[in-house]
């Protein structure tokens, strides 16, 4: 009862949030949840100070008509046909992992994950494929990117969201009404558990490398997919525009360079040792150089 009691009152103060402040400030906060939850734990209240919230701007889309994100062309999408190899990968890692998921009527619960749908109960099928991806690629993630975050990933599912998802700690917030949408995109999760195990926290990183990583992670992991690929092209055309142009950017220089760039770079950002000199000291050529190398090997089409 003094769960349930802690529960209504932290609605009762996130629906005041909800109605009186920027979604900034919503989201901020939402308790950073440090324990593992079960499928019969009540809804959290305990945590740490909340950090900062790392939020999506809207994901490329093929059926978006905003500007400021990509509309492929028929040829970027028969480009973008995902790694068959990496795909066959990210399904071998996740088949003997699928029986370590289980779901009551609110939760799904694996080792490595929680998946909340207790407000929506419709949404258990995509729980369930969410919690699958989370516990598949979530170790592979966290050595990929030197994380020493072992704690139980946390995932809520919301259909009062702008974005795709957007991250808090451990927290990863996914909107249903994405993904009912979009049930092809599960790489955006993949894209979240990224920011989980950056943990940049207290460095001010650069927000296109905090995005490039994270978009670089999912392809990486095979989740790539028609529309969503390491390329450049209208909403990222930049190796600086984060997301997907960033992420053919650091596939570059990682082949031509650097085959640990992303440990190093997770390394440096997350310690605060990150500099604007930083691929100059790795390279030897400058951030600026590198993309025109990087133009000069069509990486904006290819990755
Ligand atoms: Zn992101």
């Amino acid at each position: 009862m003094k769960s349930l009691f802690w529960l209504v009152a932290a609605s009762l103060l996130l629906c005041a949030c909800l109605q009186g402040g920027p979604q900034r400030q919503d989201a901020a906060a939402l308790p950073t949840i440090g324990t593992q939850a079960s499928p019969t734990a009540t809804f959290p209240t305990q945590g740490s100070v909340p950090e900062p919230t790392i939020f999506e701007q809207p994901t490329n889309t093929p059926t978006s008509t905003t500007t400021s994100v990509p509309t492929p062309s028929a040829t970027e999408a028969t480009e973008s046909t995902p790694n068959p190899s990496a795909t066959a990968t990210a399904t071998a890692s996740a088949s003997p992992t699928l029986s370590a998921v289980s779901c009551n009527a609110t939760y799904c619960v694996s080792p490595a994950c929680t998946v909340d749908f207790s407000t929506d109960t419709g949404q258990a099928s995509f729980a369930q494929a969410a919690a699958e991806t989370c516990q598949a690629n979530n170790e592979k993630i966290r050595l990929k990117m030197e994380s020493s975050n072992t704690q139980t990933i946390r995932i809520v599912l919301r259909s009062d969201m702008q974005y795709a998802g957007q991250t808090s700690g451990n927290l990863i917030e996914l909107s249903t009404t994405w993904f009912t949408e979009h049930p092809e995109d599960q790489g955006a999760i993949v894209h979240e558990m990224a920011h989980v195990h950056q943990g940049y926290t207290g460095t001010n990183p650069p927000f296109w490398l905090v995005e490039g990583i994270a978009d670089y992670v999912r392809y990486w992991s095979g989740y790539a997919n028609s529309w969503s690929y390491a390329h450049c092209a209208s909403g990222s055309a930049h190796y600086t525009s984060g997301y997907w142009c960033s992420a053919a950017f650091l596939n570059y220089v990682e082949k031509t360079y650097d085959a640990q760039l992303i440990p190093k770079l997770n390394r440096d950002l997350r310690s605060g040792q990150y500099a604007g000199s930083w691929f100059q000291d790795d390279t030897t050529q400058t951030a600026d150089q590198l993309w025109t190398e990087c133009l000069q090997a069509d990486c904006r089409s290819t990755g």
